[in-house]
């Protein structure tokens, strides 16, 4: 199952000269793939989470997200697609410092008609499963750096996303806190989750099965 087909991508930005941030990019991530993306600053990364996330519009070709062909799709349909399909982690954690870590995990689903036991149920399991079930009555003042982000990873995960969106997971992060996120990000896989992972950390970057560089809105895969 691929989870992830763009199809001669490119973003160009309205500027003199035009800035042409993603050029023909073609790009295929399966199901249960582990992908990171590395590149200089201005190189590109931050359009392509975008356009990946369906929080921008390639001006042209083709993005189809797990069967779904995307750049037709108005805001709504994008909207949906992107709740549905799509968990994202970011460098910052934005967790609600006064509420619970099972109800910072319970508030991703705040939109949705479901009641709020079984919220509640849900969000422990995904606790469950980045191994913070012991941690749900805290705050997140009382976690260290990497428990917030498997929080926030647990909270990513609830909606059960066919893709998993991380942009510096671990920029916040000492390097033991780092690799408790990268053995999540193992144990992820394993489960079947589809992960792509920007970052401009080598041993980040090092520990994903692919590797894509991207310079000046040029993909190339890296061969290893
Ligand atoms: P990275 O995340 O790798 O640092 P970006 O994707 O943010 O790179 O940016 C790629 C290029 O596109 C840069 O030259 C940047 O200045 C330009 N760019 C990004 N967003 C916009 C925008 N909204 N308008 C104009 N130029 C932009
Ligand atoms: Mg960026």
């Amino acid at each position: 199952m691929t989870v992830i087909h763009l199809d001669g991508v490119g973003r160009t930005f309205p500027a003199d000269p035009p800035v042409h941030a993603l050029r023909d990019v073609h790009l295929r991530v399966e199901q249960g793939d582990y992908l990171s993306i590395v590149g200089a600053s201005g190189s590109g990364k931050s359009t392509l989470l975008n356009t990946l996330g369906l929080l921008d519009r390639p001006n042209t070709g083709r993005y189809v997200l797990d069967g779904v062909e995307t750049t037709s799709l108005n805001d709504r349909g994008r909207t949906a697609l992107r709740g549905s399909r799509i968990g994202f982690v970011f460098q910052a954690f934005h967790l609600l410092p006064h509420r619970s870590t099972v109800d910072n995990v319970a508030l991703a689903e705040v939109y949705r008609r479901t009641d709020r036991k079984q919220r509640v149920r849900r969000a422990e399991a995904a606790l469950e499963r980045v191994g913070l079930a012991h941690r749900s009555a805290f705050r997140p003042d009382k976690l260290s750096g990497g428990e917030r982000q498997r929080v926030a990873i647990a909270r990513a995960l609830l909606g059960d996303p066919a893709l998993l969106l991380c942009d510096e997971p671990t920029g916040n992060l000492d390097r033991a806190n780092t690799t408790a996120v990268l053995d999540l990000f193992d144990e992820l896989r394993e489960q079947g989750v589809t992960l792509v992972v920007i970052t401009h950390d080598e041993e980040v970057s090092a520990r994903a099965a692919r590797r894509v560089r991207i310079d000046d809105g040029r993909l190339t895969e890296e061969r290893r």
